[in-house]
Order: structure tokens, then sequence, then C-alpha cells
């Protein structure tokens, strides 16, 4: 099972790719928990990429390819990829790999939201840093306020959180990831869910749109 997340940030992408590896088992590729992470270990790619993620902008197409490059080298045939592909260069490289692979896509499913609500969900998001683990502070939050349920460490609210930086990244999400939509439309593998229902009702969603059931006693 071979799956891609499209939406804007604070869809709840990050969420439901964290169900679908806890539920199913399928491997979860964050290209910004990747970013992230290479940015706290200040390797060549982070500090050539934390600039732009400062700024909310996309980190250019060449080192994020090259990295979901190296990840497809060690991943299993199944995994859903949160975060990527973010324009259509991404989206054809991704077919690119995969075609040599001979592993086709089984769905792409698209998460929508409105404006107002992703903004408010942005500014109350807090992160675990370790594991990209996301709360919300009204809606979800952790048993104990800035600590992790799971790992008992602190939480912290991402600084491209920030309204400025939301507000861009919500603008290269319009003007370069949204073409992705009809990319992806025109497959007939595109999924549309509506990113406002509930956790749970959106976990069903995607389980039925991708032809899994669900699994008594999972974690969610
Ligand atoms: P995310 O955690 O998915 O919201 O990503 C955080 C930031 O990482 C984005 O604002 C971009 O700067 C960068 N990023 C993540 N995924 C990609 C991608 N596929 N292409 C380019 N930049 C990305």
């Amino acid at each position: 099972m071979r799956v891609v997340f499209l939406g804007p940030p604070g869809a709840g992408k990050g969420t439901q790719a964290r169900i679908l590896h806890e539920r199913f088992g399928l491997e979860q590729i964050s290209t910004g928990d990747l970013l992230r992470r290479n940015c706290v270990e200040q390797t060549e790619l982070g500090r050539q990429a934390e600039g732009y993620m400062a700024r909310g902008e996309l980190v250019p197409d060449g080192l994020v390819i090259a990295m979901i490059e190296r990840e497809l080298r060690r991943l299993p045939t199944g995994f859903v990829m949160d975060g990527f592909p973010r324009n259509v260069v991404q989206a054809e490289a991704l077919d690119a790999l995969l075609a040599r692979r001979g592993w086709p896509l089984d769905a792409a499913i698209l998460f929508t939201a409105d404006r107002p609500t992703l903004i408010a969900r942005l500014a109350s998001r807090w992160t675990n840093p370790r594991n990209g683990r996301t709360y919300n502070v009204l809606t979800n939050p952790p048993k104990v306020a800035g600590i992790d349920d799971d790992d008992a460490g602190e939480l912290v609210q991402r600084d491209d959180d920030r309204a400025e930086t939301v507000a861009t990244r919500l603008d290269v999400y319009d003007a370069q990831t949204r073409p992705l939509i009809e990319y992806y439309r025109k497959t007939g593998k595109l999924v549309d869910v509506n990113a406002l229902a509930s956790v749970e009702a959106v976990a069903e969603r995607i389980a039925a749109a991708i032809g899994t059931t669900h699994v008594p006693g999972a974690r969610w």
C-alpha cells in the first residue's frame, strides 16, 4: 500500500499518517520531520534547508527529492508520505522513482479545510520535536500541559507555526501545491477527505478509501 497525503499545513496529515502507521504498520515518511531533524543535527542538508523553512518557503526541489530517494532505498514497499510531493516537479520525480521500482501509488488523499480553521489550528498546535507528534491545546490537549503523553518530554510550538509564517505557508500551498490536485485527479487516485471532521471520522474515511478495515483495539 502506497499513499501520499496532500493538503495545507494544519489539515491533520501528520496525525493521520501516524494513525495509518499505528493501525496498519505503514511506514510514515514526513519530509517536514526529516528536514527538521537535519536542522537540529546541523547536517549539510539541514544548514541548506533551515532558512527556507524559517520563512515558510519550500526547500529547493533538488534537496528534497534527493532526500526522498535516499528514504525510498531503505523503505519497505508500503508507506504513507506526508508533506511530499509539494509541487508538480516533485510529483513527477516521485512517479519516476516509483516506476523504476514497479511500485505504483494506490491513492492520493486530499485533506480539505478552510483557511481560518487552519490558522486557528496551527496557532494552538504543540509539537513533540523528538517524533513530530502534535496536540491541539483546545481540542486534543496532552494529559499534562506542555508534556507529551508518550515520552513525557517537553512539547514546543514550532517557530513556523507563528502567524506571519503560517500566512506564507498557506500562500505557498495555494500557489505551488494546489496544482497537484488536478495532477492526481487525472490519475483517478485522488480521494477527497473533509479535514474538519473529527480525527476518528477522518481516519475511518481514509481507511475505507484505501480499502483497509478497522483493527480492533487500535490505539486511537
Ligand atoms: P511541514 O512539517 O510539512 O509543514 O513542513 C515544514 C517545512 O519544511 C515547510 O514549510 C518547508 O519549508 C519544508 N518542507 C517540507 N516538505 C517539503 C517538500 N516536500 N518540499 C519542499 N519543502 C518542504
